[in-house]
């Protein structure tokens, strides 16, 4: 027989308190389209700033640009600070939030209604990456191989390491560029 409750706290029911804590995750997901759009905004401006991150040292503004990302990517998709995000070829579904910390892909225990096998009240990372992905112009990324997890970079900058990795790319093309047009 259910047992008859006369008061319970607000904000204590486990439906409540289930839905409250995936709730921003999800909603992440459900607007992977736009939030896609505003990482590749965001990423062209801190590349567009690259001059001043290396004048002011990359080491040096590692700890405030750390404290930066993970409030603002804690928030909003329950980040665990990686530091090699691939949000954006997850459906911006992390997938550290994985019980099993899987990067390609869920396993083989996805409940019927979508949830881990794990934690059976999680909507599982995996089904949501593929939701999200599915909005996303750039969506396809997901059917890429992820390497395996780098630990030696938890908890550093993602942002910063992209940011830096896009500059000397775009350096290197721009000296062949220059070499070729010498040589024409
Ligand atoms: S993939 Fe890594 S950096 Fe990106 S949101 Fe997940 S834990 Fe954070």
């Amino acid at each position: 027989m259910a047992k008859i409750v006369i008061y319970e706290p607000s904000g204590t029911s486990l439906t409540y308190r289930v839905r409250s804590r995936y709730s921003i995750r999800l909603w992440s997901v459900r607007n992977s389209k736009w939030l896609e759009w505003l990482y590749h905004t965001f990423a062209d401006a801190l590349l567009a700033l690259h001059p001043m991150w290396k004048l002011l040292g990359y080491q040096r503004i590692e700890s405030p640009m750390v404290a930066v990302e993970k409030r603002i990517k804690s928030f909003m998709f329950d980040c665990r600070m990686c530091g090699q995000c691939v949000l954006s070829s997850t459906g911006m579904s992390c997938p550290m939030n994985c019980p099993k910390n899987l990067r390609n892909g869920p396993c083989g225990g996805v409940r019927a209604n979508g949830h881990c096998e794990v934690e059976p009240d999680m909507p599982c990372v995996w089904v949501q990456a593929w939701q999200g992905s599915r909005q996303m112009k750039g969506g396809d990324a997901i059917l890429n191989v992820q390497p395996a997890v780098d630990h030696s970079l938890r908890g550093t900058s993602s942002w910063l390491r992209v940011t830096s990795e896009a500059a000397l790319e775009r350096d290197a093309q721009k000296s062949v560029e220059t070499d070729n047009g010498k040589a024409a």
